[in-house]
Order: structure tokens, then C-alpha cells, then sequence
């Protein structure tokens, strides 16, 4: 049983491929040997589903395939049951050109019927599934945690659901479950996971949805290490039941470091990191090149790019011909020629091979950068990346091969600030959520310097993406209740929303920690595809629609006034 995937008609012989999950089969009507049921085929149309009782009969060599699994059989046909018929479809599972997006989306129910999409729902079956037995087989339960709940802060917006039964009352959709799992440790379960929903309302880029999956853990005592040895157990196994082979333990830098050496805090390591080369330079020289000698100067090195034309740099102004208020991107070009033996040197310093493109970026006076912490770095960092974009055919650095040996580079990122100070709100926010422990060392700075507290916060980092952020917890009321000060927030706006929380922590909290991976992010990487929504079986578009069920939408005046509610036009 199946769907007609093809339908060819030679005369008296029509040759239908069936399709289902696990493929296609050929199948043959011979007018000769059965009349009735070769013209019941001549009827059949693409994306028909039928029953065929027939004979498997091994193909004749030349008609044989080896590059299917069933390319050497066929079934010779004897019954034929038209089990349902199908309109003529927008676009055809098996069509080489893609619909455009909107299309797909619309029609999720046909694009999922392709080839590509069947296999990236099965590869993220089998991942999730690795994922849940190594859990299991580490210790940890899986337990469900409530979806109609209070917010949990994690810098989104909430989604709400409105109450009936107490009208102007609503629950939030959780950003995360970080306060059950926190309390299931007050509970005493000491090793929770959950692949869990979770709903952030956020200005949605390229790479987010508005509801996705997280791989939650949470565990009782553990040092970071412990953690860390957990989610590298899982990814193994993750990773594996996708056909590859990672190493563990992962490699781990401090945020500091990231920062210092990639310009980012989630490092991309196939490339070479950034080297300060400000000592190949005269103290003046460097004042010519327009950039200040106080603060780095950073080399941006990728490999294997080759001799750059002055046309290739002259026709992208937007990577070579930077210069702002604030910092200048130096063509290493022009430097050969006006300072041959500082070019010559520096090249030495940041172990440049003939073949590497070279860019320079340094502060335009001592003064630039001041308001943001490595902000030269991050300035660098992105052009590192943009650079590498560019040239991504020659260096190869992100070449996907499908090889077992593929070029998995995993990095643990901690230490992070605490705070980040939001310009806008004129505050400080938690850099990651507000229930994460300090450093014991930086308690004293919570009130005087917040902005150079550390946490015990990490995050798992592959080939440039954040794969997930987690944290070592604060577990003692009045820690938690210093956070929330520092945060800005009043005692009773503190227990306005965390009450019940602060008043868990009373009851013998365990030490504990835990963290949150994105499943979807992991199975996109794994099925080597460029979207979420291409491992996501109904997925929403970049404005948090879904085309196919058509949502959000209105409701009727009576489902509001029920709930309460009066909409502003
Ligand atoms: N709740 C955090 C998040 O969703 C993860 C964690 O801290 O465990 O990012």
C-alpha cells in the first residue's frame, strides 16, 4: 500500500512506483496477463493511494537499479485497490526544484511527504530517543512539568492564556521550566530531564521559533564538571545514533578568553583565533594607521584564501574599506607596502601562512569601546566571521563532508558575567537568568561593581552556535533575595513574583544545577540542513504564523466576552 509516486505508460506495459515511508517500490501492469487491472492503472494519477497484491519478481538485468534498495525487484501486479484518489497536487514529492517556502508551509502536509523531510523526522526520532535512553541510563527521570503556568523569566516575552474561571487572570506559557525543575530538586528528585516545549514571544530572527524543544536537566550537588560530563554522555549518544563520532571531553575557555581570542562568545573553532599584534608596530606607527597604540590590535587570520585582487577588494568596500567613528579595519595589503618589516613581523605573530587572508582592526582612540566590555573584540569577531562567509568556498573551514570524522568542534564557554547593563532600561539584567549562583569570590561586588561578577554559568558552544546555556543555582533564600535587589526589584515586587519560590528555598534546598539544549538546533546541525523549519514537522514562519492551520487568528465576540476581554481596535 502506498502512493503512486510516478506513473509511466509504455502501452501495454504501466510501470507506477509506490511510495511510503520506507521508499519506493516499482510496480508492473501487463495488459497481456491481466487486461482488467492495466486499464484500472491507466487511471491512476500522481499521489493516489492504492493496494497491489502481486508477485516479486527479480527485474530483468537491464531494467535492474542498484542505486535503490529495491532497484533489482519489482511486483508484477494481479490486484489493484484504489484506496483513495488525490487532486492534482501544488508540487509533487518527488519534484527536483523546490516550492518556494510559503508554499511548503502552506501545503506542510505534502512537503512532508518528501524524501528529505521524511529523513529528517526520522533522524530527529532517533536522536531524541538516544537522547532520552543515555538520560535514563545516567539516572534521570523524566518528568512533565506544567505548560498553563507563571512566568519564568528568561529575557522573552510570555505567551498568556487567559483564565474563565477568573476573568482578567492568565497564565503564562513557560520560557522554560527552570523553576520546576529547580523545585523537583527541592522535591528530591535529584536527576530530572524533560524534552520539553517551551514559548518565548520574541522579535523572531532567521534562526528562532516561538515554540521549540529543549533537552532540560537539572541535578542535585553537582560541580559544573558534573553537568558537563552528563550532556557530553548525551550528545555522544545523540551524535552517534546520527552516524558520527564525537570526542569528550570538550575542549573549555572562559568567557573572558572568548572574547580576547575569537571576539565572541561562542567561538567558532575551526577558524584561527585573533592575535594582538600591536608589539610589530612602533608606538607612532601605529598612531599613523589612524588606530590608538593603548588598545589592541587585532589580526583577523583566515586561512587559505589566497591573494586578494585590489578589484576584489575594491568591490567589497562593506569588509575592506571600513573605517567608523570608532575603529578602522586595516588592509594588510597596503601595509606590505608602507611598513614591509612590522607586516612581515606580525604575520609571524599570528603563525600566517603565504596563502592566509590577514585583516586588521583597531580602536580609533582610547575612548572607543569604553561602554561596552570587550567591545573591540566583538567588533573584530564579527568581522572574522563575515570574512570567513565570504571566503567559505576557499578556506573549506565549514565544509559539511557527511564524513563520520565530520569536523565536530564542541567547547564548553564559563565564567560569564552575571549582569549585562541594559542601556535602554538603564539597568542591570541577568546575563542568563536571575536564579544563577555568583561566583563565591565576586559576592562582595554584587552591590558595588555588579558588572564584574562572574557566574557559574556555561554554555555548550558547537562550530559557532550556542547549543545550550545552564548554570550551578543559587540555593540559599537570602542569595536569592540579593540577586533580585541587585536586579532592581523591590522586596515586594520579589515576592509578588517569586514568592512561592523564595519560600521553597526555605525548606532544605539541596544544592543543584542543571542545563538546557536545544533539540532543534542539534537535529538541524545533525540532518545538515540550513533552517529549524527543516526538522520542525509544523513549523511557523519568521512572523509566528502557521500557514497551514492559518494561526494565530481572531476569535468570536463570545469566547471573548467569556474570558473577559475586550480587544482595542
Ligand atoms: N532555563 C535555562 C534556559 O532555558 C537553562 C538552564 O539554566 O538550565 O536557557
Amino acid at each position: 500500500m502506498g502512493w503512486v509516486n510516478r506513473r509511466r505508460d509504455l502501452g501495454n506495459l504501466i510501470f507506477v512506483d509506490i511510495r511510503d515511508r520506507s521508499g519506493v517500490s516499482q510496480v508492473v501492469f501487463n495488459k497481456e496477463r491481466n487486461a482488467a487491472i492495466h486499464e484500472k492503472a491507466s487511471g491512476l494519477r500522481n499521489e493516489y493511494v492504492i493496494a497491489v497484491v502481486g508477485m516479486v519478481k527479480l527485474r530483468d538485468a537491464n531494467t535492474s537499479n542498484k542505486n535503490i534498495p529495491t532497484g533489482e525487484v519489482e511486483l508484477v501486479a494481479e490486484e489493484l485497490r484504489l484506496l483513495n484518489e488525490s487532486k492534482q497536487p501544488p508540487f509533487l514529492p518527488g519534484d527536483t526544484v523546490l516550492p518556494n517556502e510559503e508554499m511548503r508551509l502552506k501545503y506542510r502536509y505534502l512537503d512532508l511527504r518528501r524524501d528529505a523531510m521524511q529523513h529528517n523526522i526520522e533522524l530527529r526520532h532517533k536522536v531524541a530517543l538516544a537522547i532520552r535512553q543515555n538520560l535514563s541510563g545516567q539516572g534521570f527521570f523524566e518528568i512533565e512539568t506544567p505548560f498553563m503556568t507563571r512566568s519564568t523569566p528568561e529575557g522573552a516575552r510570555d505567551y498568556l492564556v487567559p483564565s474563565r474561571v477568573q476573568p482578567g487572570s492568565f497564565y503564562a506559557l513557560p520560557q522554560s521550566p527552570q523553576l520546576f525543575k529547580q523545585i523537583l530538586m527541592i522535591s528530591g528528585f535529584d536527576k530530572y530531564f524533560q524534552i520539553v516545549r517551551c514559548f518565548r514571544d520574541e522579535d523572531l530572527r532567521a534562526d528562532r521559533q516561538p515554540e521549540f524543544t529543549q533537552i532540560d536537566l537539572e541535578m542535585s550537588y553537582p560541580q559544573p564538571e558534573h553537568v558537563w560530563a552528563v550532556v557530553e554522555g548525551f550528545l555522544t549518544a545523540a551524535f552517534k545514533a546520527a552516524g558520527h563520532e564525537i570526542k569528550t571531553p570538550f575542549p573549555r575557555m572562559s568567557y573572558d578568553e572568548a572574547i580576547r581570542l575569537y571576539g565572541s562568545d561562542k567561538p567558532d573553532m575551526r577558524l584561527p583565533e585573533m592575535t594582538d599584534v600591536r608589539e610589530a608596530f612602533a608606538a607612532a606607527d601605529i598612531e599613523k594607521l589612524g588606530v590608538n597604540a593603548a588598545l589592541p590590535l587585532l589580526a583577523i587570520r583566515i586561512p587559505k584564501v589566497g591573494k586578494l585582487s585590489r578589484k576584489e577588494r575594491d568591490e567589497n568596500k562593506e569588509l575592506f574599506g571600513v573605517q567608523t567613528a570608532e575603529f578602522n579595519l586595516l588592509d594588510m595589503d597596503r601595509l606590505e607596502k608602507s611598513m614591509p618589516d612590522a607586516a612581515e613581523q606580525l604575520k609571524g605573530m599570528s603563525s600566517a601562512h603565504p596563502d592566509d587572508l590577514i585583516a586588521l582592526v583597531g580602536a580609533k582612540h582610547s575612548s572607543a569601546f569604553k561602554t561596552s566590555v570587550g567591545g573591540l573584540g566583538k567588533v573584530a569577531g564579527a568581522y572574522r566571521l563575515r570574512l570567513a562567509d565570504k571566503y567559505r568556498e576557499r578556506h573549506k573551514a565549514f565544509e559539511r563532508t557527511g564524513d563520520p570524522r565530520h569536523d565536530f568542534r564542541f567547547l564548553w564557554v564559563t565564567d560569564f558575567p552575571m549582569f549585562e547593563y541594559d542601556e535602554e532600561g538603564k539597568s542591570w539584567v541577568p546575563a542568563h537568568h536571575p536564579f544563577t549562583s555568583p561566583h563565591e569570590k565576586d559576592m562582595n561586588k554584587l552591590e558595588s561593581d555588579p558588572g564584574a561578577v562572574r557566574a557559574l554559568a556555561y554554555d555548550v558552544v558547537l562550530n559557532g552556535t550556542e547549543l545550550g546555556s545552564g548554570s550551578i543555582r543559587i540555593h540559599r533564600q537570602d542569595i536569592q533575595k540579593k540577586i533580585f535587589h541587585a536586579l532592581g526589584m523591590t522586596e515586594d515586587e520579589a515576592r509578588a513574583r517569586f514568592g512561592f519560590f523564595l519560600e521553597a528555598l526555605e525548606y532544605g534546598t539541596p544544592p543543584h544545577g542543571g542545563i538546557a539544549l536545544g533539540l532543534d538546533r542539534i537535529a538541524m546541525i545533525l540532518a545538515g540542513a540550513d533552517s529549524l523549519r527543516e526538522v520542525i514537522p509544523f513549523p511557523k514562519t519568521a512572523r509566528a504564523v502557521d500557514l497551514m492551520v492559518d494561526a494565530p487568528t481572531p476569535v468570536s465576540e463570545a469566547q471573548l466576552k467569556e474570558l473577559g476581554i475586550q480587544v482595542k481596535k
